[in-house]
């Protein structure tokens, strides 16, 4: 059965202290209140990141993720982390694809799918983020964008590899915006991930990804999103920020 998951992703918030004390209340917060087939991810920023792994170790439903990484193994990357780095803070996740790293930091396909594989090489599994801007929705050409990032994103991986994978469908035009997709506008796209999944490796595999919905995703718009048939749980950007609002989301499963 594929599993539920509300992964959080802290962007460039929270300094180390402040990130501590939010991932406690999480943690402790959601013990109790996640059901079986249930993962609550917290991606924050490296620095972060292993103390809050640590925290994490005795939590069976609390994972931590990172939010990038450097698509070499390791060299003269002044600034950069690699797979391997990431993976030795005991972050067992990592975003990528996500559409700020595409629109700010110039990340195409391409490099998205040699991050991709190193993480895969380095035991990180990705969160894959996929999604049309405002534009490409309006224009209809939003399905086409989609295969297109699935295609040269993830799907040259071998079945074992993309079962590591988890699929977040954002539409950039609702990130961050306060705009949500409606729960029907968002089905709509996340059976077609299914659809387009089962051509490539067959229906037991589509049938066990787990495809997220993101963007301006809230405790109050989470029910109705997470009912759809094809919605698996969401990515939380502003409202992972706020202990109360991630965990109210979590719950929105029990
Ligand atoms: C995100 O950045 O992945 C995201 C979904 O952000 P927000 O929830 O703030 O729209």
């Amino acid at each position: 059965m594929r599993k539920k998951i509300v992964a959080g992703n802290w962007k460039m918030n929270m300094d180390y202290q402040e990130g501590i004390s939010l991932f406690s209340e999480v943690a402790n917060m959601v013990k109790d209140e996640v059901i079986g087939n249930q993962l609550v991810i917290v991606c924050s920023p490296f620095i972060h990141l292993h103390s809050i792994a640590s925290l994490a170790k005795d939590n069976n439903n609390v994972f931590v993720g990172a939010q990038n990484i450097h698509q070499e193994e390791a060299g003269a990357y002044t600034g950069e982390i690699s797979a391997k780095q990431a993976r030795s803070t005991g972050a067992e996740y990592v975003i990528l694809g996500h559409s700020e790293r595409r629109a700010y930091f110039g990340e195409s396909d391409e490099l998205l799918a040699k991050k991709v594989n190193g993480a895969l090489a380095h035991g990180l599994s990705p969160i894959f983020c996929i999604g049309e801007t405002k534009e490409e929705r309006e224009s209809g050409q939003f399905f086409e964008v989609i295969k297109s990032q699935l295609e040269k994103g993830v799907f040259h991986l071998s079945a074992s590899d993309f079962s590591k994978v988890v699929l977040a469908y954002e539409p950039v035009w609702a990130i961050g915006t306060g705009l949500t997709a409606s729960p029907e506008q968002a089905q709509e796209v996340h059976a077609f991930i299914r659809k387009e999944i089962a051509a490539k490796y067959g229906a037991a595999v589509a049938d066990d990804t787990s495809i997220l919905y993101g963007g301006s995703c809230n405790p109050k718009n989470a029910p109705d999103l997470f009912s759809q048939t094809d919605i698996d749980g969401g990515l939380i950007g502003g409202a992972s920020l706020k202990s109360r609002d991630f965990t109210d989301i979590v719950k929105v499963f029990n």
